[in-house]
Parts: structure tokens; C-alpha cells; sequence
């Protein structure tokens, strides 16, 4: 799958090359080869794209310059009824995810990547990893990902343990599912993949890029219900206006994130 020879990740729209003929028979977005790929294991495959179907992503998404393959755990599923669940060993409220059923699905997901070196095995959960701007970076930098979106109670440890998946959190609250922190996830990835943004936007002086918080943003008007924008922004001097960005951001950080200011300059 690693497309080591190719220019990395050059592919915006001049480099695209497209066979039309099968595309058009599989009515989806065109596939550029060695384009990031998210693949994503969910009973609710029709919640993707979902949000990542709008704006940058979206276009991005249309263009082929990252793809989305939501598997469908049902249709691994045990039996006529294609159950995916059952009990708590050891009792208690809820369901689980059996292990057999979420491992057939992994190993389906698993056909066409490299080694993990190149392609994260993620399972979203309250218990991982918190998810951060380094690790986006990391997943932009890889081939593609793999998530598994947990449901109920979660998912069986053992096969969780056999397949050596990483546990990764989006914040410390519980979700009802992992489908939410995968398209928030695959979002912060995405954006960061060449040509996505374009020019709408940098990725390298936004928030938690250089392990601060942006500084204030200011539009028209000048003056807005007797508001100001602070005069240094309108002055023209670019080095007098970088200053001032750069001791706003500071002191946010510090006032905000006093954690975040602690580690700055160590490596995430
Ligand atoms: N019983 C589990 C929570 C299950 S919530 C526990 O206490 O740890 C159901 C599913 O939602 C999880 O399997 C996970 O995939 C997803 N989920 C919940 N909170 C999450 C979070 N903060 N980050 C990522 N995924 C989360």
C-alpha cells in the first residue's frame, strides 16, 4: 500500500489521474493512488461522512485526496440475527462486543494496509491515550488508519489484547459511542494532509501547533459596538504585528493552559 517512490503526498488536483470507466460504475468519490485512507468499523456506518462530508473536508473528501471506508460490524455479526453482542462475563448492566465478531471485522480491515508502522489500529476509547495535535500529525504522516468504534459497555479485552490495538481517548467524558471521537479524530488528521486547506487556512500557527494557543482573531468592522481592533493589527508593520501575536499567544497559554505552558519546547 506505502507509496514510497511517489512524490509524498503531492497529490493535489494537477496530479490527480483518474480511470473514469470503473469509478463511474462505483458512483463514488475518485480514488487517487496512496491517498490517506480512513477506514472505519462502526454498526452505524451511516453516520459517515457525516460532518466530514462539509466544508474543506468534504470538498477534500469529493477530490479524493483522503478517503473514508466506514465496515459495517453488523455484517460480521453472529448467526440470523447477526448478533454482536452479549452479557458482561461477571454480570453488571450493559453489553459487550464479543471478540470473535470484532475480530472478523478487523481482519477484513486489515486486507490492503502496511504494517502498523504505517497504519495506526486504534480503538476510541474513554480509557486511551488522550488524543492530541502530535498524535494527529502522526496519523497525517501515516498511510491511512484503522478505527474501531465501541458500542454499550465496550468491547471484549481479549481482542482488544490479541490484536495490540492502541486505545486512544478524545477527552475525558464517556460518549454513548466511538463514532463522534473518530470524525472528530479523523478530522484534525485530515486537515493537516497537504491540499486539503489549501490557502484558507495555516496549520502551522493555529493553536497547539508550537504548543500554544492561538492569539485573537479580528474582522471587519473597525469598530464594532464601540469595540476596537487593537490598533497594532491595522498598522501595516508586519514585524510589530507578529510581536504582538506572538506575546498574545503567550500570555493565553499561560492565563488558560498553565499545563500546556509547562511542557512548552519538550517533545510531545
Ligand atoms: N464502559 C466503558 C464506556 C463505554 S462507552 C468505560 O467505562 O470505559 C461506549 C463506547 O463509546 C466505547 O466503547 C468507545 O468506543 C466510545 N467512547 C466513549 N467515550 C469515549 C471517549 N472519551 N473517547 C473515545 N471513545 C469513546
Amino acid at each position: 500500500m506505502s507509496d514510497e517512490a511517489a512524490p509524498k503526498r503531492s497529490h493535489g488536483r494537477v496530479a490527480v489521474t483518474l480511470s473514469a470507466a470503473p469509478q463511474d460504475l462505483m458512483g463514488g468519490p475518485p480514488r487517487i493512488k496512496g491517498a490517506w485512507r480512513a477506514k472505519v468499523i462502526t454498526l452505524f456506518p451511516g453516520a459517515f461522512p457525516g460532518v466530514l462530508g462539509e466544508s474543506l473536508t468534504g470538498k477534500a473528501l469529493d477530490l479524493g485526496l483522503w478517503a473514508l471506508e466506514p465496515i459495517d460490524l453488523r455484517v460480521f455479526g453472529e448467526g440470523k440475527h447477526r448478533n454482536v453482542d452479549d452479557t458482561p462475563a461477571g454480570g453488571g448492566a450493559g453489553m459487550v462486543l464479543r471478540a470473535d465478531v470484532v475480530a472478523r471485522a478487523l481482519r477484513m480491515a486489515d486486507v490492503g494496509t502496511p504494517g502498523r508502522a504505517r497504519w495506526p489500529l486504534v480503538y476510541l476509547s474513554p480509557r486511551g491515550r488522550p488524543f492530541d495535535q502530535a498524535m494527529a500529525r502522526r496519523w497525517a504522516a501515516s498511510d491511512g488508519v484503522t478505527l474501531l468504534c465501541g458500542r454499550f459497555e465496550g468491547v471484549d479485552e481479549r481482542v482488544l489484547d490479541a490484536f495490540g490495538i492502541e486505545e486512544v481517548s478524545l477527552g475525558d467524558f464517556v460518549l454513548t459511542g466511538g463514532e463522534i471521537a473518530a470524525q472528530a479524530m479523523i478530522d484534525a488528521t485530515v486537515r493537516l494532509l497537504p491540499g486539503v486547506l489549501g490557502n484558507a487556512a495555516s496549520t502551522e500557527e493555529e493553536s497547539h501547533s508550537a504548543g500554544l494557543l492561538e492569539h485573537p482573531q479580528y474582522t471587519k468592522p473597525a469598530v464594532w459596538e464601540g469595540r476596537e481592533i487593537p490598533p497594532v493589527l491595522l498598522s501595516g508593520n508586519h514585524a510589530e504585528i507578529a510581536k504582538w501575536r506572538r506575546d498574545m499567544a503567550e500570555r493565553l497559554t499561560r492565563e488558560r493552559r498553565p499545563d500546556l505552558w509547562a511542557r512548552r519546547g519538550q517533545p510531545s
